[in-house]
């Protein structure tokens, strides 16, 4: 974006209609404002004449009380049991909160509410085409592999599997201006990163690292790059082919070679890979992250790390084929987000795959932890969070000592 658009970008993501039209483009004058067609094609009209961003609900100021940690109970998918049918727990999302209010970490009136992400939201990266798509049961079905959606009428599955989804993909678009605004933040969903613009797959049915990234892009001054840190079990196929001419993001990928997507083609969007083994375990994963993540911020400083932190890399995932302890993955997010912390960039953690019972409590465990090292802030993210003091606590936190790998 150029600077000339940015300043028709409020502060709240809203935009001053009147001004745009008073001074900057004086053709607009002709388009009709009463038409009998309505509002909402002019406004479309105008997006497209002026390549506006979109009035959205996803990037409005969030109480500073609120920790910039993002959930909603809508993530939570549940028909009839339904969702039991796919080898995953469908609730894991609201377990991670309980345990976080458990240990007092938060309460619910300091969690940022996610909202639902819109269609015009949605189509900041989405065809239309692919939208439209989803109004196909038997779509859904396919990319979400719960075979038995095929029969549910499209209302239902709207509703019940698909609203769930988009209210998580708007908890990564607000995380993104939260963890700008304040030095990091979580979506405690999130992370289909099999999903692109125009495809989706591997339960991804939203491009939500994709639109989180190019909402910034579009909206917020002074981000212009991301580094985009894939540690969930599976090759991120859905960003990687979104941005893969796009050399504004940088993509770190780590994933079992042998197991889906495998898609070679998105493959040549990643500029620091590494391949996994089946059962790889702690030492030689945790090596491989510390050495590659540090690698990726020394090579490109980005204005944004965006850490897809899924937990299939989990001994014993039926699908991950990894073989990482919970200890592993704990001492894995302490890793990435000093990393970040070190490099001074803001952080946004989405949680992505890994379904297993006992994955709910580890990332519990992981975002504690995080808590207790001084890597998630708590008076910063309680208190008045200018960006000078994101870039005070960025810049003087010690945190440039080695990294302790379990033996
Ligand atoms: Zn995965």
């Amino acid at each position: 974006m150029t600077r000339s658009k940015r300043k028709w970008v409020a502060k709240n993501g809203e935009f001053e209609l009147g001004a745009l039209l008073g001074g900057c483009l004086p053709n607009l004058h002709c388009i009709p404002f009463s038409s009998p067609t309505g509002g909402e094609l002019e406004y479309s009209l105008i997006n497209q004449i002026t390549d506006m961003p979109h009035r959205t609900e996803l990037y409005q100021d969030v109480p500073s009380t609120c920790w910039p940690i993002v959930y909603s109970p809508g993530y939570n998918i549940t028909f009839m049991g339904l969702e039991k049918l796919h080898p995953f727990d469908a609730g894991k999302w609201g377990k991670v909160i309980n345990f976080l209010k458990e240990e007092k970490l938060i309460a619910d009136d300091m969690i940022v509410a996610a909202r639902e992400a819109t269609e015009e939201d949605l189509l900041v990266v989405h065809t239309r085409r692919y939208l439209n798509r989803l109004k196909w049961s038997f779509v859904v079905a396919t990319i979400t592999e719960i075979p038995p959606v095929l029969f549910l009428p499209n209302f239902l599955v709207q509703r019940k599997v698909l609203k769930p989804l988009r209210t998580q993909t708007g908890g990564t678009i607000m995380a993104g201006k939260l963890a700008v605004d304040r030095g990091w933040a979580i979506n405690v969903g999130g992370g289909f990163h099999h999903c692109s613009s125009d495809k989706g797959g591997g339960f991804c049915a939203y491009a939500d690292i994709t639109l989180s990234i190019k909402f910034l892009f579009e909206r917020v001054e002074g981000v212009s790059r991301a580094t985009i840190i894939d540690l969930d079990a599976h090759q991120g196929n859905g960003h990687e082919r979104d941005f893969m001419y796009d050399n504004r993001v940088y993509i770190m990928d780590v994933y079992n070679r042998y197991i889906y997507p495998g898609d070679g083609f998105a493959k040549r969007a990643i500029k620091r890979k590494i391949e996994l083994d089946w059962g790889t375990e702690d030492k030689e994963y945790l090596q491989k992250v510390e050495m590659h993540v540090a690698g990726a911020l020394n090579e490109l400083r980005p204005d944004v790390v965006i850490y897809n932190a899924g937990t299939d890399i989990l001994d014993g995932d039926p699908l991950g084929g990894l073989a990482i302890s919970p200890q592993g993955i704990v001492k894995r997010d302490e890793i990435v987000f000093r990393a970040a912390r070190t490099h001074r960039v803001p952080i946004l953690m989405v949680t992505s795959g890994g379904y297993q019972k006992r994955t709910a409590r580890i990332i519990a465990d992981s975002i504690l932890n995080l808590h207790s090292l001084g890597l998630i802030d708590k008076n910063l993210a309680t208190g008045e969070a200018k960006s000078s003091e994101v870039e005070l606590m960025l810049r003087t936190t010690p945190l440039l000592e080695a990294t302790q790998l379990p033996v």
